[in-house]
């Protein structure tokens, strides 16, 4: 759960970095830029601010913002019916990006979530510049975080379905509740 005022302050603040990153935007999709609680009402530690750009049966183009030190919870895109998942692809475009996927464990610059160790299961750290990109499969786990500075990130990826995601943390629920500020 967000407060439109909790909202509003992420949106003028993704909006700055999107801006100071040099993607264009319209007022318009500045205001529709989303933030994401996953239900955990802590945004500032869990949470994504997301713009859309593209979302149609087939595709999606999002720029997705991290504010300094946050995390995009641990997920993975299953199956549906035909479709073997989401195929999601990332580029960084400023700041710095913390991205865990299976593999060695290998994390050192980026942290878990305290009091969290269940809910990020893998550790293999890639750390992430402006211009550097990388595909996850469908399926496969993965989690992201931000630097001290921030990060701002394209994602490209096949037909969008957040609700379906699965989380590693049984308390996250994709959709976030806004309630007015009191
Ligand atoms: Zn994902």
């Amino acid at each position: 759960m967000i407060t439109t005022d909790e909202l509003k302050a992420a949106q003028k603040r993704a909006g700055a970095m999107i801006q100071q990153a040099r993607i264009l935007m319209s007022e318009q999709e500045q205001e529709n830029i989303q933030a994401a609680d996953f239900g955990l009402s802590h945004l500032g530690k869990e949470g994504a601010q997301i713009l859309t750009f593209v979302e149609t049966e087939r595709i999606g183009v999002k720029v997705i913002v991290l504010f300094p030190y946050q995390t995009l919870p641990e997920h993975w895109h299953p199956p549906v019916e035909h479709d073997p998942g989401k195929e999601e692809s990332f580029r960084v475009v400023a700041g710095t990006l913390y991205f865990y996927l299976p593999g060695e464990d290998t994390l050192k610059e980026g942290f878990i979530p305290e009091g969290k160790e269940d809910c990020y299961t893998v550790r293999h750290e890639i750390i992430m510049k402006a211009t550097d990109q990388i595909t996850v499969e469908p399926g496969i786990k993965h989690w992201l975080q931000a630097g001290s500075d921030g990060a701002v990130m394209y994602s490209f990826s096949t037909c969008v379905r957040d609700v379906l995601d699965g989380f590693t943390d049984p308390n996250i629920v994709r959709t976030t509740k806004i309630v007015e500020s009191s």
